[in-house]
């Protein structure tokens, strides 16, 4: 909405209230694009075109709102605790150099990595990492408290209700809310999950589906980490999250003590005085995940006017998002390196 309101557009935006899907509030806030998708090279590139437009946006929405998004492009940290993890971890990385043509990261070894962040007693079994220095953290609610500021400043009408249906209606769509009716033209569905229920429309099934995560938050401690670790991140307010894991559990949102037990236990190899601090909250949250992994930017069959955006990774590709995919909505093509991110790759005509 951001980004099309940049174009001079008319747009409104209806959300939610905070109760809804709310991944964009149970989240790390890391801009992460180091070691993955080597089976998906265009979207590994995606995420680095991402992290690259980031700064620039920050500066912009810090500019418009007067609000300070705290942010570290320091790098990104994932440490390993055996030679063996090691090795696996560095062959990956070459072998996502030579995908990717470009690749800023390498493994480092222990004493590498006791400088780059000296403030951490590191684990004993911690014999080094991998580095890449394109990723970061960001506040996300930080993120999303500037855009929502934002919004009202470059023109776009943000409401919050809850939307029930959308349809297609006398040549453009009808979006029905608790609030009344609402027209448009064109429609961009970016409702998370909830987009399985509203595009369909136009399509029988969309291929997203809930991917839990369930975190740790650990009392404050000084501020230690201004380069992110993987899976124990330090917070700006010095607090740490931990976690990673992935479950696939439908819409169940409670926290398992016993899955998010080893994740604590790791946590506690990687940093040991996280084993003497208090535990002060645990919350889960469903990730909007494609069923290959991938982004979908894609108009929906037979409609050229009503697109449908999903991904996991969305505070990542949040830059990306709101620079590159305005054009595409407003009756555009993707960009070269999103090209292959439509519903096309699931065999429908779009
Ligand atoms: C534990 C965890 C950690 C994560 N860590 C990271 C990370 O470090 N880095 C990263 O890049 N990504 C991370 N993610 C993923 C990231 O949070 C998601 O990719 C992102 O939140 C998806 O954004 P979204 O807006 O598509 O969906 P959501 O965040 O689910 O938001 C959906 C939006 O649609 C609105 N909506 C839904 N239904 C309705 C309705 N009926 N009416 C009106 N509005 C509606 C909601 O109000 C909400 O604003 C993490 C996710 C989890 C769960």
């Amino acid at each position: 909405a951001y980004g099309l309101a940049g174009k001079g557009r008319k747009v409104t935006v209806l959300d939610a209230p905070t109760e809804t899907n709310k991944a964009s509030r149970t989240n790390v806030g890391l801009i992460w694009c180091q070691s993955k998708f080597l089976h998906l090279p265009n979207y590994a590139k995606w995420g680095f075109i991402s992290s690259r437009l980031f700064p620039e946006l920050v500066r912009e929405l810090e500019e418009a709102t007067g609000q300070k998004i705290p942010v570290n492009f320091t790098g990104g940290i994932i440490p390993v605790l055996s030679e063996a993890d090691y090795q696996k971890r560095g062959d990956y990385i070459e072998k996502l150099r030579e995908a990717l043509g470009e690749y800023k990261g390498n493994m480092i070894d222990r004493a590498e990595l006791e400088k780059k962040l000296p403030k951490i007693g590191w684990g004993p079994e911690v014999c080094g990492a991998a580095w890449c220095e394109e990723d970061g953290v960001i506040d996300p609610l930080a993120l999303l408290r500037a855009f929502r500021a934002a919004l009202p400043k470059v023109g776009v009408d943000y409401r919050q209700t809850l939307v029930f249906d959308v349809r297609p209606h006398a040549g453009g769509y009808r979006v029905t809310t608790r609030d009344g009716v609402f027209d448009c033209g064109r429609v961009v569905l970016a409702a998370g999950l909830s987009n399985r229920r509203f595009a369909h429309f136009a399509l029988p099934s969309l291929p997203v589906y809930p991917d839990k995560g369930q975190v740790l938050l650990v009392e404050r401690m000084p501020y230690v980490m201004p380069i992110p670790v993987l899976g124990v991140t330090q917070t700006f307010g010095g607090t740490t999250i931990i976690g990673f894991r992935h479950e696939k559990a439908a819409h169940h949102t409670q926290v398992v003590p016993e899955a998010v037990a080893g994740e604590g236990a790791w946590a506690i190899r990687v940093w040991p005085e996280l084993g003497k601090k208090r535990l002060l909250r645990a919350w889960s949250g469903l990730r909007v995940m494609p069923e290959d992994n991938m982004a979908i930017y894609s108009r929906l069959p037979g409609h050229p006017d009503a697109v449908l955006i999903n991904t996991h990774s969305a505070v990542t590709m949040a830059a990306a998002h709101a620079r590159l995919l305005p054009d595409f909505i407003l009756g555009g093509e993707l960009p070269e390196t999103a090209r292959e991110m439509t519903l096309k790759r699931f065999g429908y005509a779009c």
